[in-house]
């Protein structure tokens, strides 16, 4: 059952998408970022194969850098919680950090199954940005990233992480913190990546979005 949340909680995924511009209903991150506990829409059987997929690329890359005689720390390990000092948290887990030995390098490593999307990137900016901020282990270190996908590799120089992005994580973490919720907009592309259910939104739209003027009328010029 839905509870209000004792403090803001931002998981770094509901923050790409929604600095990507990839989530528009800006109400659905802000709600999650206030309330546990809340009914999810049940996953399909296309997460059993996602997720077969996500685990053998993630083996893929761990033996790789072992080869390089990297440490790597792998997913439940890598798991951080980054505060604000207003007490607004930010909390992720990458899927690989490797760790170069005698080295103040380590690389952050995502692995996406599905098409490239800007939020890959984001994210992984994101994982790189908070780190530091997380545990001792990342404070000083240079954090480079790389998302991995099934038909290549994007990197993730460290340099995104200047003046600009950060600006722009502010932006967003102070909508999420609001205690004023932004508006729901609702709309079948939108609802349908939405996983909150019609208990906590009602406005959710399920069936197919209506067409309007599908014919179209005469324009004088
Ligand atoms: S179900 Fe639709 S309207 Fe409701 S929060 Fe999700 S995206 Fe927004």
């Amino acid at each position: 059952m839905t509870r209000e949340r004792s403090g803001v909680y931002v998981w770094v995924t509901w923050l790409s998408k929604l600095m990507a511009g990839e989530t528009t209903c800006q109400w659905s991150p802000w709600f999650k970022a206030h309330h546990t506990d809340y009914s999810r829409v049940p996953g399909n059987f296309q997460l059993a194969a996602w997720t077969a997929e996500h685990t053998r690329l993630l083996d893929e890359i761990s033996k790789e850098r072992e080869k390089f005689g990297e440490t790597i720390y792998r997913e439940g390990q890598n798991k951080f919680l980054a505060k604000r000092p207003s007490g607004l948290a930010v909390a992720g887990t990458p899927d690989l950090i490797s760790m170069e030995s005698e080295s103040v390098h380590c690389t952050v490593f995502d692995i996406k199954t599905g098409n490239p999307r800007q939020s890959d990137i984001i994210q992984v900016a994101l994982y790189m940005m908070f780190l530091p901020y997380s545990t001792g282990l990342y404070k000083g270190k240079k954090i480079d990233g790389c998302v991995v996908y099934k038909t290549g590799r994007s990197e993730v120089p460290r340099q995104i992480i200047d003046d600009k992005f950060k600006k722009n994580v502010t932006y967003f973490l102070n909508i999420l913190e609001s205690s004023i919720p932004p508006s729901k907009l609702p709309t079948h592309t939108g609802c349908s990546w939405c996983d909150l259910t019609i208990v906590d939104c009602p406005e959710r739209v399920d069936v197919e979005e209506t067409v309007v003027n599908e014919t179209g009328q005469d324009f004088p010029l």
